[in-house]
């Protein structure tokens, strides 16, 4: 090998391999990310200095609104949401812990798969049909079996199943005494979770998913319950960089833990501060909108949904592709002459369009639908597509009055 120059061959500039047009990311995240987050992230500043200190006060008090928690243990993590659940999974479950694991998809198990490597004593739930956890089996699942944590998913963006009665699973659960870890990294802001009111005792997020910020850097908040356990722990982690009391020296001790990803943490600043700018409120109402004029839509030009409206999630919709179709062909038509990408699905013939953040826009929902639909349609399916755009743009515009338009964004 030679000091003179890298050997040429192959590498040729960014630029070329690219894409000329941005592709729209309409799958299961990341998702695009607004002009202020894109700058944001352009930014590098000192990670322990006088700046550094009041944007993470700022970004603390903006995920607690966010989080719909008071707690002093709101922390982020240089990582993908994973790392944001291994953290609150290493704090919290320790050799011999029995912890109970409600896995209905992939990053459910992920929970479970986690726990068990820590040394936890994983009994894993399985529920195999396409269907939410309900509050009744797992009261019969405390009254037999003692647990210390339960950890949960609110949305499986892996086969969009939402466990629509998270509030009423935490109440049993912490009746029970046991802590909840609850993996929000699809469904934080795009739906409500009331991380006090509903007693959960770890909340995990990403960036780039409803939060509309870039991938690497996720946030988790712990409850005083969780905090208390946390520090009463005496054994030493195996987790050095996710160790949640070393994590508290930069957080909330401004001191060094590890150099910080300042520039993503910029990034959700801005991301944070837009969810705050919009209320919660609208923010929600935007994403039910949007995502239930989709599916209408969807279902109008005759397709099916995968899973029955109960157990549905908003925040990616799953659409059962038709036997003599290739989801994997619709998917390259869409992005190769549409320039618009949604995602396929693990082990499911499913299509998975996404509903986070930036996805949920009027202007991106035509989009995507007729590009969704016409490469379908070029790709084999029987389907009716105008009857799908009327259907959009008339459930759209029913609900058009209920929302606050907002200016701000523009996209990178
Ligand atoms: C995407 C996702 C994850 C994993 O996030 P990464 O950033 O890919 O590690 C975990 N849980 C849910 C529910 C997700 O949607």
């Amino acid at each position: 090998m030679t000091v003179e120059a890298l050997n040429p061959a192959g590498i040729v500039p960014l630029d070329h391999i690219l894409p000329d047009e941005p592709l729209l990311m309409m799958g299961a995240g990341p998702v695009p990310i607004p002009h202020r987050v894109a700058e944001a992230n352009s930014i590098v500043i000192n990670h322990l200095g006088e700046t550094m200190s009041r944007v993470i006060e700022q970004v603390k008090a903006m995920a607690r609104y966010v989080f719909q928690t008071t707690s002093g243990h709101v922390m982020g993590v240089a990582g993908p949401g994973s790392a944001a659940m291994e953290m609150a999974v290493c704090n919290l479950v320790a050799p011999g812990t029995p912890v109970l694991s409600v896995v209905n998809g992939y990053f459910s198990r992920r929970l479970a798969e986690m726990s068990t490597r820590v040394g936890g004593q994983v009994t894993r739930y399985e529920i195999s049909e396409l269907r939410c956890a309900t509050p009744e089996e797992l009261g019969e699942l405390f009254a037999k079996g003692r647990f210390e944590v339960m950890t949960i998913v609110q949305g499986e963006t892996s086969n969009t199943v939402c466990n629509k009665r998270l509030q009423e699973i935490a109440r049993i659960a912490r009746a029970h005494g046991c802590l909840i870890v609850v993996d929000a990294v699809c469904t934080l802001s795009t739906m409500p979770l009331q991380m006090d009111d509903w007693g959960i005792d770890a909340v995990i997020t990403g960036g780039q998913k409803g939060l509309s910020s870039i991938p690497g850097v996720s946030l988790l908040a712990f409850s005083d319950r969780a905090w208390d356990r946390i520090s009463a722990r005496t054994d030493l982690l195996s987790h050095w960089c996710l160790d949640a009391k070393l994590a508290d020296n930069f957080w909330n001790q401004k001191s060094y833990h590890y150099t910080a990803p300042v520039s993503g943490i910029l990034a959700l600043h801005e991301a944070l501060h837009l969810v705050c700018e919009e209320t919660l409120t609208q923010r929600f109402l935007r994403h039910r909108h949007c995502s239930e004029a989709l599916q209408a839509a969807i279902e109008a030009m005759g397709l099916q949904l995968f899973v029955a409206p109960e157990s549905r999630l908003n925040s990616v919709i799953g659409i059962s592709v038709p036997q003599t179709v290739s989801a994997d062909t619709v998917r390259q038509h869409m992005s190769h002459v549409h320039h618009v990408e949604i995602s396929g699905a693990f082990g499911h013939n499913i299509l998975r369009i996404g509903q986070m953040g930036e996805q949920s826009r009027e202007y991106n929902l035509f989009r995507t639908l007729h590009a969704f639909g016409s490469s379908m349609r070029s790709c084999g399916a029987e389907l009716d597509l105008p009857a799908g755009m009327a259907e959009l743009e008339h459930c759209l515009s029913e609900t058009a009055q209920l929302r606050v338009p907002n200016k701000r964004a523009r996209v990178a």
